[in-house]
């Protein structure tokens, strides 16, 4: 198949060109949308990442293309309308589960890190400087931890939580049988977050889940909890979160994923004006850690996305049933 793949930095073309079952490949450093579908003509399927843009719009023109198969090299589908393609009739997969341990970890590493504060601890022994002062952090021992989302991500944190002895609350429209076994309390989405010492997302980005943190529910935290986000930007209120942290409401954010991070992520604008006020504001706040949407990033997840990439384009190729396929 020829395949335009968007969105590709150097990494990705490592793991795709390793693991290709015999495709033609086509890197493409631009992310797919409105302006660059344009870029799709002559190909049999488009590779997508999180930022690509797969709309009703951009959907039409890649079937006017002759585009048949849309393969995310990623779990969460926010950005693709899944109604349209399958109007269009064209199948798309995606990697559901590829390490669901990798963002679980660096879900932990915002939690030590903003906690800890090891980020601030490297930077002062750098310049000399061996003073503990505002260095204080909580021992994470018995402190109560709100999982909103328990699927793959979630239930991969609740297993490192309890191996540091914390206190595990969780919400989810699914309760899992096997965490309501091991122990692990479901509430409600209310109860959960104002009982919580620390709160985690987890849970898919959807029209229920937009804006789910916000400037009711901040309300309900314990005055200066912390909330942590890998999961989608969209899930929280930025402004709001930025109100709660000016009035000590939230004592830490820990973000990976960012609302609007499609015109910031993945690339370098350290020499630039960055227009972006709100995430300005939060990189100004001393108790705010952001990455840029690094949670999958280990060599294992990519391993595993760029293996059951080609497994589904070849499935596809071959006729055989679309297990990946979102419907
Ligand atoms: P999953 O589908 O295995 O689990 C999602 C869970 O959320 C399910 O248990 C589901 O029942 C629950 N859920 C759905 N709607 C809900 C709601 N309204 N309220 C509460 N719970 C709800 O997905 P996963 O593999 O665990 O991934 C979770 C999310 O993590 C993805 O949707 C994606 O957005 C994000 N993600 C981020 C990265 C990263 O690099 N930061 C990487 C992979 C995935």
């Amino acid at each position: 198949m020829k395949i335009a793949t968007f969105s590709t930095q150097h990494y990705d073309q490592e793991y795709l060109n390793q693991f290709n079952t015999g495709h033609e490949i086509t890197y493409f450093k631009v992310p797919l949308n409105e302006q660059t579908v344009v870029l799709t003509k002559g190909f049999d399927a488009v590779c997508i990442f999180v930022n690509d843009l797969a709309n009703e719009d951009v959907l039409k023109v890649l079937a006017e293309n002759g585009i048949k198969l849309v393969v995310l090299r990623c779990a969460g589908f926010n950005n693709v309308d899944i109604e349209a393609a399958n109007q269009l009739e064209i199948p798309v997969v995606r990697v559901p589960a590829y390490s669901p341990e990798a963002v679980a970890e660096h879900a932990i590493a915002l939690i030590l890190t903003l906690n800890r504060k090891t980020h601030k601890a490297y930077n002062r022994i750098r310049e000399g400087n061996f003073s503990l002062e505002k260095l204080m952090g909580f021992n994470l021992h018995n402190r109560k931890v709100a999982v909103i989302g328990t699927g793959a991500i979630g239930k991969a944190f609740c297993r490192i939580l309890k191996g540091f002895g914390c206190k595990i609350a969780a919400y989810d429209i699914y309760p899992d049988p096997a965490l309501l076994e091991a122990g692990i309390i479901y509430g409600t989405l209310e109860k959960t977050l104002a009982d919580a010492d620390i709160v985690s997302l987890h849970c898919p980005l959807t029209e229920t889940t937009h804006h789910l943190i916000n400037e009711n529910s901040l309300k309900l935290f314990k005055h200066g909890a912390m909330l942590i986000n890998t999961s989608r930007g969209g899930l929280i209120h930025t402004a709001d979160v930025i109100e709660a942290l000016k009035t000590g409401q939230l004592g830490y954010l820990g973000l990976d994923v960012y609302e609007q991070e499609g015109n910031l992520f993945f690339r370098d604008f350290s020499e630039d004006i960055i227009q972006d006020d709100l995430i300005a504001r939060l990189i100004s706040f001393p108790n705010v850690l952001i990455t840029s949407h690094q949670g999958f990033f280990t060599k294992e997840a990519m391993e595993q996305i760029a293996v059951t990439s080609f497994l589904n384009i070849d499935a596809f190729v071959n006729g055989e049933e679309l297990v990946n396929q979102i419907r």
